[in-house]
């Protein structure tokens, strides 16, 4: 069977592979038919001598060591299955799962977790304690255990596949809800759960809140939240891209929009707008960028919250702590745990009509995935037919 992998920068290859097989009486084995492309697989798809780059910073220790603990040593190196954004069918389930049926449209969230151990039970499941053991790792854990990031996370592959083996299946799959268009909720594996949880907590805290998302790095989940933010009551969600078809569907979700030359570059003139007197309850950092990061907390009103969603791959990244004492707001940073807001998130998903795929900027089939998948375009997703319909 196929199964994409990440060769080198820009090139992507079906590889062959046996089929996945059921190894215990909680796995199942479910068939991707709609995957998408989260905003981190672009970093070395897009990013010329990524690979290079990160060893030698691994080497000098400018670059953080959890980049190789998570990515490998040298971080990203082709070829490896790629992929962790995927809504299934199922396909085969083992004696001990109960809740699912073959047939099942399920969202598979990018972190593998058993929902039973202290962390999974926290919500923490993108740190579970069962899935990230590992013998051969620091301290006998892994940092992540994951699809779709190489072997440092585990030996689970990559979401673009003609099949997947699934532990864990009763807790880690969740059904889609009867009606929701599987292309709607693309990305709830990741970016549509990791937009949620930038926005909709702190929305549900500070009702009717000022919202700020300065974007460019981690481009669908920026727009993601844009959405959600406007969706969930927010009485001002301002978003800044440097790219103006972003910007058009962050508008067209109901966002007050303002297109800069640089969204990471804090220099005067590049077009950091100033931040606003009273400042915004909700701030998104989805620049992936030391100034980008600095400018958000400056933009923080008093007791708000700003939520990071990039990646900040140095060891040392200033951070204005003196402010954030003086303002009071809280900076928080982290990965997803997609498992843990799937329910509510597919819930109000099924509930509301919001048009998450309005994200989607190119929408093509499965079996082009070596080419599409290393397209330049925001948001893709690919698409074939379920075998049970
Ligand atoms: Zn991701
Ligand atoms: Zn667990």
């Amino acid at each position: 069977m196929r199964e994409l992998n990440y060769v080198s920068t820009g090139r992507l290859e079906w590889f062959d592979r046996p089929e996945p097989e059921l190894h215990g009486p909680t796995d199942a084995i479910v068939r991707p038919f709609v995957v998408s492309r989260c905003d981190g697989d672009t970093l070395p798809i897009h990013w010329k001598g990524v690979t290079t780059m990160l060893a030698a910073g691994l080497r000098t220790g400018v670059i953080d060591p959890s980049v190789g603990h998570i990515a490998g040593h040298p971080p990203f190196q082709g070829p490896a299955p790629i992929g962790h954004e995927a809504i299934a069918e199922v396909i085969a389930l083992g004696s001990d799962v109960t809740h699912l049926a073959i047939g099942d449209q399920v969202v598979v969230p990018w972190s593998v977790s058993c929902g039973t151990c202290q962390n999974c039970r926290r919500g923490l499941t993108s740190k579970c304690l069962t899935t990230r053991r590992d013998p051969a790792a620091p301290d006998g854990l892994r940092y992540l255990s994951a699809y779709g990031f190489g072997a440092a996370s585990g030996p689970y592959g990559g979401m673009v596949t003609d099949l997947l083996r699934v532990p864990h299946a009763d807790h880690m799959l969740v059904k889609l809800p009867d009606g929701l268009d599987p292309l709607r909720v693309a990305a709830a594996s990741d970016n549509l759960a990791d937009g949620w949880r930038a926005v909709v907590p702190g929305l549900r805290a500070r009702p009717g809140g000022r919202v700020l998302i300065m974007a460019g790095g981690a481009k669908s989940i920026a727009l993601y939240a844009a959405g959600l933010a406007v969706a969930h009551g927010a009485s001002q969600v301002d978003y800044i891209d440097t790219d103006a078809d972003r910007a058009a569907i962050a508008e067209s979700f109901g966002a007050r929009v303002q297109v800069v030359r640089s969204t990471r570059v804090s220099l005067p003139g590049l077009g950091y707008p100033r931040p606003v007197r009273e400042g915004y309850d909700i701030v998104v950092e989805a620049t992936s960028s030391g100034a980008g990061l600095r400018h958000v907390i400056r933009c923080t009103a008093p007791g708000g919250e700003c939520t990071a969603v990039g990646y900040y791959v140095g060891t040392t990244t200033p951070v204005p702590l003196m402010h954030m004492y003086a303002t009071d707001i809280t900076l928080h940073l982290g990965v997803t745990h997609p498992r843990a807001v799937l329910p509510e998130l597919l819930d109000w998903m099924a509930t509301h009509d919001f048009p998450a795929e309005r994200v989607t900027t190119t929408l093509a089939d499965f079996d082009d995935a070596p080419a599409a998948y290393a397209a330049e375009t925001t948001k893709l997703v690919l698409r074939r037919d379920p075998l049970h319909a």
